[in-house]
């Protein structure tokens, strides 16, 4: 049989992208991952479909029963042959108690990898700007655990010692212990005023910094509600230079934004928000079904190459037509000689996955431009154009086309079905003013979300409201909802956009 194999892996200190390499690597091939509490769940989409996963609660003292099971569970998982990935917040061996597991490991006769990971002090001084090392103030680093309560019997700090440890301290699991902690440095000689730094929720949109005196910290945290997980950074370095903490100022950086469409266009849109600092919260509206079982969309398809031009207008379209072409054993083939349109940026982007180069994309996204800039692109009298959409699509494009003298197939590929999801948490966020924005890219995300959440529960409230587009805003006023900003580049980067200034003006 084959023998199985464990890799202890560093998931990084929260982004889900500040996972290594090796790390994301043998996570996409492991057939069992085991991961804790502070590895983020995101990192799952790395994972096989058919692999199985263990969430491992935060453990609690020594010897729970916990830590049994996730002894038995590496041990029995690697033994039966399996490729085994147990998933470690930061780095494995900080703090990690990852020796543990590998006795147990090297007892049962168990191979293994360790897989580094980016700890979180690390994490915390590149994302606040906050030096754990400067070469004027602070010559050394030192990593503590506030697990240890000061004074405890057997305690391996030496207070004293730490007191007079002339360069940073670091406190891993400190917020528990962070007044006494305080106390016993200032009391072993450590000045009062020693500037001191918090960093909650490090490298997620909703990281916390706190800075304050020695002294003082604890209550300036009580009173600025910081919860864990937080390092705590103590010295010199704390002080740091402000202007170095370049996430804080990230356009969204802080903003709870709700994300409205379907749930792969939800994980794409969640992600541009992350890079801008903001924090996504996905609320699936719609599931896109294929209709490219049809009879009218497989006669379409036997004759593609018939006509001048084929029409796509969004990136499931172009995703829903390729997938239908390879179930049949076909490929970009089959469009010969077609010229090819697209809407907008994205559209064209995808097509390109496909190994099609769109020969036509108007410059502003909406099938009304599109329709009127490919009359003034091409003479289309007599042109036969197919449009793949949406069934949901309006006639609009198809009525301009016409009149400009082209023959017209207009032809559902796919249609968007409302999906219930739990929305108790939406309602909540949106009344008690921790959801900033909605933002909807389509008419039907518009029907489907206002079908769970009343009209008025978001006009009385200070979320605001972002559309993608015309179209979409005038389904949002059809309703009575109030519509905040509308993108002028009808795209997702358009409407984080329309977003981004909105808050600029909000901010200054
Ligand atoms: N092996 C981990 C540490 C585990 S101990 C590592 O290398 O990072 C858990 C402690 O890590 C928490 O109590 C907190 O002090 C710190 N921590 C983990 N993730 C954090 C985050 N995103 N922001 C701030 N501190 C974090």
């Amino acid at each position: 049989m084959r023998k199985g194999f464990v890799y202890l892996v560093g998931a990084g200190p929260g982004r889900a992208d500040l996972i290594t390499v090796r790390g994301a690597e043998v996570l996409k091939a492991a057939d069992c991952v085991i991961y804790d509490k502070l590895a983020n769940p995101a990192l799952l989409q790395f994972v096989r479909k058919d692999a199985e996963i263990f969430h491992v609660p935060k453990r609690i003292g020594e010897g729970s029963c916990t830590q049994d099971e996730i002894n038995k569970v590496l041990t029995e998982k690697a033994l039966a042959g399996k490729s085994v990935v147990r998933l470690k917040g930061g780095d494995p061996c900080i703090f990690g108690r990852v020796a543990e597991e590998l006795a147990v490991l090297i007892e049962a006769g168990v191979d293994f990898e360790i897989v580094p990971g980016v700890t979180a002090a690390v994490a915390v001084s590149s994302y606040s700007g906050i030096m754990l090392t400067d070469r004027e103030y602070s010559s050394q680093v030192t990593f503590v655990t506030g697990r240890e309560a000061p004074g405890k019997e057997g305690s391996n700090i030496d207070w004293k010692v730490l007191a007079k440890f002339p360069g940073t301290i670091v406190f891993y699991m400190g917020m528990g212990t962070l007044d006494s902690t305080a106390r016993q440095l200032i009391e072993n000689g450590r000045p009062a005023d020693t500037p001191a730094a918090v960093i909650a929720n490090a490298t997620f949109p909703t990281q916390r910094v706190v800075r304050a005196p020695l002294e003082r910290i604890n209550e300036v945290c009580e009173q600025q509600k910081i919860n864990p997980p937080a390092i705590v950074v103590i010295g010199a370095a704390a002080a740091g230079d402000t202007r170095f903490d370049w996430f804080a100022k990230r356009s969204l950086f802080g903003r709870s934004i709700v994300v409205t469409r379907d749930a792969a266009g939800n994980a794409g849109f969640a992600a541009k928000i992350v890079r801008r600092g903001g924090n996504p919260l996905e609320f699936e509206t719609i599931r896109i079904r294929p209709l490219t079982d049809t009879n009218e969309f497989l006669r379409a398809l036997a004759k593609v190459a018939q006509y001048d031009w084929v029409v796509f207008t969004s990136g499931n379209g172009v995703t829903t037509f390729f997938d239908a072409l390879d179930s049949l054993g076909k490929d970009a083939r089959v469009f010969s000689s077609a010229k090819i349109a697209a809407i907008g940026g994205k559209t064209a982007e995808k097509l390109s996955e496909f190994g099609i180069k769109a020969d036509f994309v108007p410059g502003i996204f909406t099938g009304r431009e599109l329709g009127k800039q490919l009359i003034g692109f091409t003479n289309l009298r007599d042109k036969k154009i197919l449009l793949l959409r949406s069934q949901l699509a309006s006639n609009e494009l198809v009525e301009i086309l016409s009149r400009a003298g082209a023959e017209v197939d207009n032809v559902a590929l796919y249609t968007a079905d409302a999906a219930k999801s739990d929305c108790a948490w939406l309602a909540d966020g949106i009344n008690d003013g921790t959801i900033d924005w909605l933002t909807f890219a389509s008419p039907s995300s518009v029907d489907a979300f206002f079908e769970q959440i009343g009209v008025e529960a978001v006009n009385s409230a200070k979320v605001k409201v972002a559309s993608i587009g015309p179209v979409t805003s005038e389904r949002l006023k059809a309703l009575g909802a109030r519509v905040d900003v509308t993108a002028e580049e009808h795209t997702l980067d358009g409407l984080l956009g329309a977003v981004e200034e909105k808050e600029k003006k909000v901010k200054t």
